[in-house]
């Protein structure tokens, strides 16, 4: 271990993990805060660091035609904790990488436990780091420690912080009565992937339509912690109970506006209003209620939503819901290599810069792990290029969105979001197959993605080489 003070990390899930990782394995010390099990989260049942809330996914590990199988493939190329030990515990499950959740987190826990340079302190840390902590990294996640939380907002003011998720009801598609509701996409479109009768639908006349306000309205809400009443909506996630109490046509002009639709069990009559639900598995046996994000008690939800004609006898797989989502706007607060502009030795890591998924988390983690290290050693590194997962993810998260969405004149509105090829840049020249003819279709979309990924491979393999190894510099 180098004899320089150690790199702080506070948070020890997924990004604080990896970021622990990458400053040990360069040769630096580390002290990885993290707060359970003195103090527990609302999501969080172990002790365990890197514990995985919910899925045990890590989605496809396609690294040829699906972005975050990509990102899997750099991350592994950078000596990922992560992805090293979600190979080791790997699941079946198709072409994706699930894992063993308690045998991934017990191995990322035994490697930082194990790991010569790192000192694991487990502690809540519940306001700014103290002054003499000259290099931090803040992976506190989506449920940030309330008292770190309101220290944040602090420094970037409050309306840059704090926002909730919201999730939508799943129907078991067997229990929805076809005699009412019928497939159709709005107007027909097909779209990319589609059919044209991809949605299913229900529909309401005005009686049905105003009473299911009144009962939206009047129906029982989970309530919030008092510290977290105040904090905004994510306009794209609105509670459906917040978009009626904002005026009883408000819903029949968003999610459940009746029009391209034509219901074959009765042409002649016109809908008042129309439930949408999206298929949500492969196997076409689970429908999500489209625009449903809902805050209402779960025994609320089941009686309301059987009030929708064709839902009356619907049986839930999941229930809508909130959680917390604590992010930062940060291509406004952070700079290009994740550090608040406001106060430089904090550098922040995972889904609180505002990407969305374990992996991505991980992958920020990564990089704020080697910016640190190129920082205490009094490097540069040259900027990821944006033709790679992990670049592209970073300049959305630093910047790349926020420029993009003011060259539009637009506002600004940053969302937290997974990897995917519209972050990457664009190809210059669309692939041709061997004939030289101009592609359509899925062979397009297959072409397009092996050429982005092969791109983003080689760029990454450029930058890598150029980045001056660890090794060569000692
Ligand atoms: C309920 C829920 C379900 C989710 N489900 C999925 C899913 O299925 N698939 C998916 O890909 N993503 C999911 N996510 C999104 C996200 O990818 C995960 O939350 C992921 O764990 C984020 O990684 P992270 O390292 O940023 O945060 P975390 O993994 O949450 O790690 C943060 C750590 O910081 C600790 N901590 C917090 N405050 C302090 C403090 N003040 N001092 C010390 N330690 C502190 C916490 O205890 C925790 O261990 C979900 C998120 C939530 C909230």
């Amino acid at each position: 271990m180098t004899g320089s003070k150690p790199i702080h990390i506070i948070g020890g899930g997924l990004a604080g993990s990896e970021a622990a990782w990458q400053v040990a394995e360069a040769g630096h010390g580390v002290v990885l805060h993290e707060m359970r099990p003195v103090r527990g989260t609302d999501a969080h049942h172990s002790q365990d660091l890197a514990e995985l809330v919910c899925s045990n996914s890590f989605r496809s590990d396609d690294a040829n035609g699906n972005a975050v199988g990509l990102l899997h493939q750099e991350m592994r190329s950078l000596g990922s904790l992560i992805l090293r030990a979600g190979d080791a515990h790997q699941v079946p499950a198709g072409g994706a990488l699930a894992v063993d959740r308690d045998g991934f987190a017990a191995a990322v826990t035994a490697a930082l436990e194990a790991h010569p340079n790192v000192t694991i302190a487990r502690e809540e840390i519940d306001g700014l780091p103290p002054a003499h902590w000259d290099q931090v990294i803040v992976a506190t996640g989506p449920l940030t420690s309330p008292a770190l939380a309101e220290a944040i907002a602090g420094l970037t003011g409050a309306e840059s912080l704090a926002f909730f998720d919201a999730i939508a009801p799943i129907v078991h598609r067997d229990s929805i009565d076809m005699g009412k509701a019928w497939f159709q996409s709005r107007y027909d479109k097909a779209g990319p992937g589609g059919t044209g009768a991809d949605y299913l639908n229900c529909p309401m006349d005005r009686e049905q339509y105003d009473t299911f306000i009144q009962a939206l309205i009047a129906g029982e809400k989970t309530s919030f912690k008092e510290w977290e009443a105040s904090t905004p909506y994510f306009d794209g996630c609105l509670p459906i109970e917040v978009m009626a109490e904002r005026g009883p046509e408000t819903l029949r002009h968003g999610p459940m506006k009746p029009v391209g639709l034509t219901n074959p069990h009765d042409p002649t009559v016109k809908a008042c209003a129309i439930v949408q639900l999206r298929q949500d598995n492969a196997l076409g046996t689970l429908f999500n209620m489209v625009g449903f994000q809902t805050k209402l008690k779960h025994a609320e939800q089941i009686r309301v939503f059987r009030t929708i004609p064709g839902l009356e006898n619907a049986e839930f797989a999941r229930l809508g819901g909130l959680h917390r989502n604590t992010y930062l706007d940060s291509p406004r607060l952070l700079d290009a290599t994740l550090r608040l502009k406001a106060e430089p030795r904090l550098r922040f890591a995972g889904q609180i810069t505002g990407c969305e998924g374990y992996v991505e988390s991980a992958a920020i983690g990564l990089m704020a792990g080697r910016y640190a290290v190129a920082e205490r050693e009094s490097r540069t590194l040259a900027p990821l290029p944006q033709t790679t997962a992990l670049g592209a993810l970073i300049a959305h998260i630093t910047g790349g969105h926020l420029a993009a969405e003011e060259e539009a004149g637009k506002p600004r509105s940053f969302q937290p979001m997974n990897v995917n090829f519209g972050l990457f840049t664009p190809l210059e020249r669309m692939p041709r197959n061997e004939t030289g003819k101009r592609l359509r279709g899925p062979e397009k979309a297959a072409l397009k993605k092996r050429a982005l990924t092969d791109r983003a491979r080689a760029d990454l393999a450029a930058w890598m080489s150029g980045e001056a190894p660890r090794a060569a510099a000692e």
